[in-house]
């Protein structure tokens, strides 16, 4: 039998849309060149890969496993409640809502469960290393509510507990976030607890960044002390950009319902699948061992840094990532970054705390080793970067473009002997 209207002949893309392809093949191409030092990044499995491609991505099924308003639903309950369960497995939790379309709209999804427009939450300032979810006034969770920010003590670069919880009994927030995107150190979950609990506020821990370090045991679990997870699924977790809420019994169901149908409609399937499969993963021994080898790679590497004399936010690091503030090196963090980048290593500028720069032109400079660990680099390439780093910079200082090529070459040599996965 025909097919009766054939209008768009059905090709692979590199047939239909060679524009796209290319340009797809050439970032598949740097991704495999240069090496990724953006702490947010990582490189999924083929597995993960496949799944997000996967035919999932043609079906629709707003609500919940088994309560859904389209029919065909037969395996995608299966699926989603795979994710569901390996979530609530990998992390210790009573509930797990896997469809938030990212972390912003997972973290909104928290506010709208709990807050009505003018009430407080209390959050790490975004300049301190905290999220623009978290209440910072650009993001609609600081103009729509009444934000309270902390951030950290200028002397140590960590959090002071003492000024948090001065605070939260002085603004007495419904919501408290902890977590962040440029916290160098450990959340001290049990310390955010006993304040939360002394002004009766619901404790949000966002481990977007570090949820991969807890799942692989890298990092103290929140569980226990906050009663809400928020997550990413896409940074040290491995997995597909995504999000999960997981939370205690008293919370799924206000969490569920301000998801679903608070503020999105028909979740992500093909996504819902990915996250399946890098939960999977991350129940393995090798997941145990990489989540690590992040911690011992960022420690070295932020040694090699220090002996360089690089002045590093809070003296070093706990977890997967570095903040550095270049002001002694008389080097702001854009041309840092440009430089490293022109040298095949990718990093972001950043606002480093009590930054006297404005933040699209800040004083810091964020690096991280989730992705390079998972191209199964170690210490001594560690050290090998440290050196490119401190090499790039100083070139860049110096205005010398072809000091930047040759370590680009280098970088790129290093690169081919460590393949990324799934490429
Ligand atoms: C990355 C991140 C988010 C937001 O995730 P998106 O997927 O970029 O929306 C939220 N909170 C924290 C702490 C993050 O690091």
């Amino acid at each position: 039998m025909a097919n009766h209207f054939p209008l768009i002949p059905d090709t692979t893309l590199d047939e239909k849309d060679p524009d796209l392809f290319a340009l797809l093949c050439k970032e598949e191409e740097r991704q495999r060149d240069k090496l990724p030092l953006i702490p947010s990044e990582n490189y999924v499995s083929k597995a993960v890969r496949e799944a997000t491609g996967s035919v999932l991505t043609n079906k629709y099924s707003e609500g919940y496993p088994g309560k859904r308003y389209y029919e065909g639903q037969q395996l995608i309950d299966q699926v989603e409640e795979l994710a569901i369960n390996r979530a609530k497995g990998v992390f210790g939790v009573d509930h797990a809502n896997v469809q938030p379309y990212s972390g912003s709209p997972a973290n909104l999804a928290i506010y709208a469960a709990f807050l009505n427009p003018g009430d407080t939450v209390m959050g790490m300032a975004l300049p301190m290393g905290g999220h623009l979810t978290h209440g910072w006034n650009v993001s609609v969770t600081g103009g729509w509510f009444r934000s309270v920010q902390y951030g950290v003590s200028k002397q140590t670069g960590r959090i002071d507990f003492d000024e948090v919880r001065v605070l939260a009994k002085r603004e007495r927030p419904k919501l408290l976030f902890c977590g962040g995107t440029a916290i160098p150190r450990q959340i001290d979950f049990a310390a955010f607890a006993e304040i939360a609990k002394e002004i009766d506020a619901i404790l949000v821990a966002d481990i977007a960044h570090i949820a991969g370090l807890i799942a692989g045991g890298a990092h103290p679990s929140p569980v226990g002390h906050a009663p809400i997870l928020s997550t990413t699924t896409h940074k040290t977790l491995r997995g597909p950009r995504g999000a999960m809420l997981m939370s205690t019994q008293a919370y799924a169901q206000s969490l569920d319902k301000a998801v679903f149908p608070g503020l999105q409609g028909g979740p992500h399937n093909h996504t819902t699948a990915a996250i399946a499969v890098c939960l999977h993963e991350a129940t393995q021994p090798a997941f145990r061992a990489y989540a690590r080898q992040v911690v011992k790679n960022a420690q070295v590497l932020a040694e090699e840094l220090l002996d360089r004399d690089y002045d590093l936010i809070s003296g070093g690091t706990d977890n997967h990532l570095i903040l550095i503030d270049l002001t002694n090196k008389g080097i702001i963090g854009k041309q840092a970054a440009r430089a490293l980048d022109k040298s095949g290593i990718i990093s972001n500028y950043n606002t480093i705390p009590y930054d006297p720069r404005k933040p699209f032109n800040p004083s810091g400079l964020r690096i991280g080793t989730p992705a390079v660990t998972s191209r199964g680099m170690g210490e001594a390439e560690m050290r090998v970067i440290a050196r490119y780093i401190d090499k790039a910079i100083e070139a860049a200082k110096r205005g010398s473009e072809m000091e930047l090529d040759r370590i680009a070459m280098a970088v790129a040599d290093l690169a081919k002997q460590f393949p990324a996965p799934g490429l």
